[in-house]
C-alpha cells in the first residue's frame, strides 16, 4: 500500500501547543491581549522589524493595508495599484474592496514581479505596488522597492509565504511600507487562521491597532490594566473592522515561531533533494532562487510541458501536488484588465508545486522526484 503524499500537511507540536493554550484557559484570557501581545513582541525580536500587530488572517491584513494607505494618502476611487496576476486572490481582492484599479505587471524567472514590467505599467494614477514573495522567494524585491521610492509609490509586501525568509541575512519587511505575513495552518508558522501586519511607520502601526478592533481607540487589555478613572470609556474615531487575532491562535503561533528556523531548514533540505534529483534532466525546469535569498521554502516549484496531464499522472501514483497559481486573469473580476502578462500566463499553465511539508520524509521526497522524472521523460 503506497501512502498518499499531499502538497501540504500542517504539523503541530501538540503538547507544547496545548501547554500554551492551557495558560489562556487557566487565566480566563482567550481574546485580544495576553498571548497576542507576547507573539507581537516575539515576532519583532525574531524579525528585527519595529512593529508587528497580530491579526485573524493575512487576508484581513492585506485589506487593511490597502484601506489605510488609501485613507492616509487620499487616493481616489479608480486610482491604480500595480500587482501580480500570479498569486492567491487575497492579494488582489483588497484592491477591488477599496474601489481601486488593479493593473497587472508581469513576473520574472523567479515568478515574482518583474521591475521592468512594473515600471512600464506605472501611470500618473498609480499609487502603490503589491509585491508577493512567491513560495518564500525575494525575487527582485529590492529593485521594486527602489522603483517605488523613486516614483513616490507605496509598497505593500504580501509575505504570506515568507515567514523566516532572509535577504542578505536580514528578515524581509524593511523594504515595504506594510508587510503582511500569514500564519494559516498550511503556512510556515502554522496556527488555524491568523497573521501579522508590520508597518514601517509608528503612526501607521498605531492606527492599525485601532482599525483591527472596530476603530476603538484602546484595547481591552490595556484598559483593564491601567489604573485610572473612567477606564470603561473609549472613543470610536473610525469605522474599523474586527480583524485582530486572539490568544488561542497566538498561543499556537508562539510554538510555530519557536521552531520556524528549524522547520524551514528541513524544507530547504527537501528543496535541495528535489534540485539534485532534477539536475541535468530535460523537461523539468526548477524555478531558481535569487542570490542572497535564504527562502522559507514554503513552496518548491517546477515548470513542465503538458502540466495538467503530468498532474493527473502524479495523482494516479497518489502524489497530490498543487498549482501556485492560476493567473488571476482567469477569474471574472480580473479579466480584461490592462496589462498582458505573457510570462505569468505561461507559468499559470506550466507550474507545479511539489509536496513540501514536515510530515514528509526524505524517502517521500525521492518518491515524488522519481515519479516526476519518469512521467516527464516517459
Ligand atoms: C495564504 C495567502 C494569503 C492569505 O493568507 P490568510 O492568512 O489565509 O488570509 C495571502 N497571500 C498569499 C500569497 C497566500 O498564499
Amino acid at each position: 500500500m503506497t501512502e498518499p503524499i499531499h502538497l501540504f500537511a500542517p504539523y503541530f507540536r501538540t503538547e507544547e501547543v496545548l501547554e500554551e493554550i492551557r495558560e489562556c484557559l487557566d487565566r480566563g484570557w482567550t481574546g485580544l491581549g495576553f498571548k497576542t501581545v507576547e507573539i507581537e513582541r516575539e515576532w519583532c525580536s525574531y524579525t528585527g522589524l519595529q512593529h508587528a500587530h497580530f491579526l485573524n488572517s493575512a487576508s484581513a491584513g492585506l485589506h487593511l493595508a490597502m484601506r489605510l494607505l488609501k485613507d492616509q494618502d487620499g487616493w481616489q476611487d479608480g486610482d491604480e495599484v500595480v500587482t501580480t496576476p500570479l498569486t492567491f486572490v487575497s492579494t488582489n481582492h483588497p484592491i477591488l474592496y477599496e474601489c481601486l484599479q488593479p493593473v497587472f505587471a508581469d513576473v520574472d524567472e523567479y515568478l515574482c514581479l518583474d521591475p521592468l514590467s512594473v515600471a512600464e505599467r506605472i501611470s500618473p494614477r498609480t499609487r502603490a505596488v503589491v509585491f508577493v514573495g512567491l513560495g518564500g522567494s525575494t525575487g527582485r524585491l529590492r529593485e521594486v522597492a527602489d522603483l517605488c521610492r523613486q516614483k513616490g509609490l507605496r509598497l505593500i509586501l504580501d509575505a504570506a509565504h515568507m515567514a523566516g525568509t532572509r535577504l542578505d541575512d536580514q528578515h524581509v519587511g524593511g523594504q515595504a511600507d506594510i508587510t503582511v505575513f500569514s500564519f494559516h495552518a498550511v503556512k510556515n508558522v502554522p496556527t488555524a487562521d491568523s497573521g501579522m501586519i508590520c508597518c514601517r511607520d509608528v503612526d501607521l502601526d498605531r492606527v492599525v491597532r485601532q482599525w483591527t478592533w472596530l476603530g476603538i481607540d484602546k484595547d481591552t487589555y490595556s484598559r483593564s490594566h491601567e489604573d485610572k478613572a473612567y477606564r470603561w470609556l473609549y472613543g470610536v474615531p473610525n469605522v474599523g473592522f474586527k480583524y485582530h487575532g486572539n490568544s488561542i491562535m497566538a498561543a499556537m503561533a508562539k510554538v510555530g515561531l519557536r521552531y520556524l528556523d528549524e522547520d524551514n531548514g528541513v524544507r530547504r533540505r527537501f528543496a535541495q533533494l528535489y534540485e539534485n534529483a532534477f539536475a541535468g534532466r530535460t523537461g523539468i525546469e526548477v524555478i531558481p532562487m535569487p542570490a542572497g535569498c535564504e527562502s522559507s521554502r514554503h513552496l518548491f516549484q517546477v515548470e513542465v510541458d503538458r502540466r495538467d496531464e503530468v498532474m493527473v499522472e502524479l495523482n494516479r501514483r497518489k502524489i497530490y501536488p498543487g498549482v501556485h497559481y492560476r493567473s488571476n486573469q482567469d477569474y471574472p473580476m480580473y479579466r480584461n484588465l490592462p496589462g498582458p502578462c505573457p510570462r505569468a500566463l505561461a507559468a499559470s499553465q506550466r507550474v507545479i508545486s511539489l509536496p513540501m511539508h514536515l510530515r514528509m520524509s526524505e524517502a517521500d521526497v525521492q518518491r515524488v522526484a522519481t515519479a516526476l522524472v519518469q512521467i516527464v521523460e516517459g
